[in-house]
């Protein structure tokens, strides 16, 4: 058996090496165009950053050790140009010429490329991509040689770690995102709490606006830069511009060579079988299937891309038994600052998107029992199916515990769980590390107390209806109340409710009672005594930790404060 990869880091090279363990006598060829094979691209940002110190330390094989390891025939600088999907042969360009390469078997693992918005002086030399070993070489060289102003352009998880790392290197950065705000698939008010640490370091984020055009001065000094030009006439000076507004799949040679793709990605079936025999691709180049939505489309994340290479060389070599590929869930997370933000399964965009009847519940529990130092709050929100509970999505943001959170809540969407099973979770407690009642038992538990209405909600984005037709509650302390309330809100603290109950009758007049506190936690209490002295009450999800993240800057519009 003769093995061809096409790629050889993340997919490519999990294939290539669950191959060797699976048959010790077949020749592996890995051609990787770069220099560098099984590189850590996760890693990238922390080398410009400074965080990993060497070019070195995002080299995690090199060819040499994986001849010694696994015998593999791994050849960087090897671009593969075409495949003849009929005499199974592959052509390669490499410093030492072209060649025709046959194989028996072929993984396509070629990832994906920046895409390059057609826009104005988008070829300027300042401007950089972020993808492989030279990228990060070349922008730690520019940040050495003395730039001191960066734009980034794309506010994604991989913009959002350039941006931090050029921020931590002591620049003045800026990022641009056309997207209402930044890490796009995250929610709104999930995404204010980043935005706020972004600011907090120090990093501009213009969210909404596009970068249409980008002047170039000429090179000569860190004095000069060009300037990236905005949609809104801003501005922005910058000694290097770091292009980060999303990828597409690396398949040009491959659809040309008639392998099937479905919008530029290879499209596989469930064991990484393309369109051509003895033709398997994985990865970021290819189609997935959404878990959730059943939505097909290219995920670009490092564990799918591995699990994915495994299961195709298993298929490959015949395993009895070989598994098909899972459909990801798209777990992703990113460390901002001093904070979290992770999210697995469907957001609210995608779930409306594929006409799935769900709601929402948003919690901001402690990350460790309160009572022990060192607790930090986590924003959670959980999307659960109407009518059965099913766990849909998860997003968390938090200084502590978010990667925990949200790896349980993966896992329980991976296995099918409803919101009645979150609350019976056993997680592992102990004061340091949880509480009795997890967030994540917590999060069930309001879930399931909705579908079985003993909870009733009402959303941020419901604000501009209350306020025109319900009775706003606010049961916050008089205090809280001062910091900031809604037009015409009823203060009346939780602890006071039983005994006041004809003045909120008087003051609704008929109307609904829609209540709330600041994380929804007093209010729900609150809901339960309104709900049972036959009001028609409901209580706002997240409370106003929530509705202040979701209006964002309109918070101080519309909240009135004490003179
Ligand atoms: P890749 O790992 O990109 O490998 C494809 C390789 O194929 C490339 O090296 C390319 O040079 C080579 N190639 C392409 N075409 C050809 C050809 N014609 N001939 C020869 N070789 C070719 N994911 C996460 O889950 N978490 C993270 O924290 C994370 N951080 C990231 C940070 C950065 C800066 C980047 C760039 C990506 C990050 N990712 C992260 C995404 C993750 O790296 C990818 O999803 C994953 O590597 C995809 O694996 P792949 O095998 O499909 O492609």
């Amino acid at each position: 058996m003769k093995l061809v990869v096409v790629g050889g880091v993340a997919g490519g090279m999990s294939a290539a090496a669950r191959a060797r363990r699976l048959d010790e006598n077949a020749e592996i060829v890995v051609f990787e165009r770069g220099d560098h094979p099984s590189f850590a691209n996760c890693g990238l940002p922390c080398y410009v950053g400074g965080e990993i110190e060497n070019e070195e330390g995002l080299l995690v094989q090199t060819p040499a050790s994986l001849k010694a390891a696994l015998n593999l025939d791994v050849r960087p600088g090897h671009n593969v140009t075409d495949v003849d999907v009929t005499a199974k042969t592959v052509t390669v360009e490499s410093p030492s010429g072209t060649h025709v390469v046959s194989y028996d078997a072929l993984v396509l693992a070629p990832g994906a490329v920046a895409l390059r918005p057609a826009i104005a002086g988008i070829d300027s030399a300042r401007v950089h991509t972020l993808r492989t070993v030279s990228d990060a070489l070349t922008l730690r060289e520019r940040v050495d040689s003395g730039a001191s102003r960066a734009v980034v352009l794309g506010a994604g998880f991989i913009g959002l770690e350039a941006a931090e790392a050029l921020r931590a290197q002591g620049l003045e950065v800026a990022v641009v995102e056309l997207a209402p705000h930044v890490l796009p698939p995250l929610e709104r008010e999930m995404a204010f709490l980043v935005r706020a640490e972004l600011n907090r370091l120090g990093i501009t984020v213009l969210d909404g606006v596009a970068a249409t055009a980008i002047e170039s001065a000429e090179e000569g000094g860190p004095k000069q830069g060009d300037v990236v030009v905005l949609s809104d006439g801003r501005r922005l000076p910058a000694d290097m511009i770091v292009l980060s507004v999303g990828v597409r799949p690396g398949t040009a040679p491959f659809e040309a060579a008639g392998v099937a793709c479905e919008r530029g990605a290879i499209v596989v079936d469930d064991h990484g079988r393309t369109s051509a025999p003895s033709v398997w691709a994985v990865g970021d180049a290819t189609v997935s299937t959404d878990a959730v939505t059943g939505v097909r489309r290219p995920v670009a994340l490092a564990g799918p891309a591995n699990r994915a290479g495994r299961l195709a060389a298993d298929s490959i070599f015949g395993l009895a038994g070989a598994r098909p590929i899972p459909q990801p869930v798209g777990t992703a997370i990113v460390r901002v600052g001093e904070i979290t933000a992770a999210l697995t399964g469907a957001n609210r965009a995608t779930l409306r998107a594929a006409g799935v009847a769900f709601h929402s519940v948003h919690l901001h529990p402690d990350s460790h029992a309160s009572y022990f130092p060192g607790a930090a709050q986590i924003h959670l929100v959980l999307h659960v199916r109407d009518g059965d509970g099913l766990l849909l999505g998860a997003q968390a943001v938090g200084a502590e515990g978010v990667d925990k959170r949200i790896d349980v809540l993966a896992t329980a969407i991976r296995f099918g769980a409803t919101a009645a099973d979150l609350i019976d979770l056993d997680l592992a407690y102990s004061p340091p590390y949880g509480s009795a009642k997890d967030p994540v038992n917590l999060g069930g538990m309001m879930a399931e107390n909705t579908a079985t209405g003993v909870l009733r909600q009402w959303y941020p984005w419901q604000i501009d209806e209350v306020l025109t037709s319900a009775l706003v509650l606010d049961v916050r302390s008089a205090a809280e109340f001062a910091t900031g309330h809604f037009r015409d809100a009823l203060n009346i603290p939780h602890t006071h409710l039983r005994e006041r109950l004809d003045e909120v009758r008087a003051a609704a007049g008929g109307r609904p009672v829609r209540v709330h506190c600041a994380s929804g936690k007093r209010s729900y209490l609150a809901h339960r005594i309104l709900d049972e002295a036959g009001l028609d009450s409901a209580n706002l999800s997240g409370g106003m930790l929530t509705a202040r993240a979701w209006l964002g800057e309109r918070a101080d519009d519309l909240l009135e404060k004490a003179e």
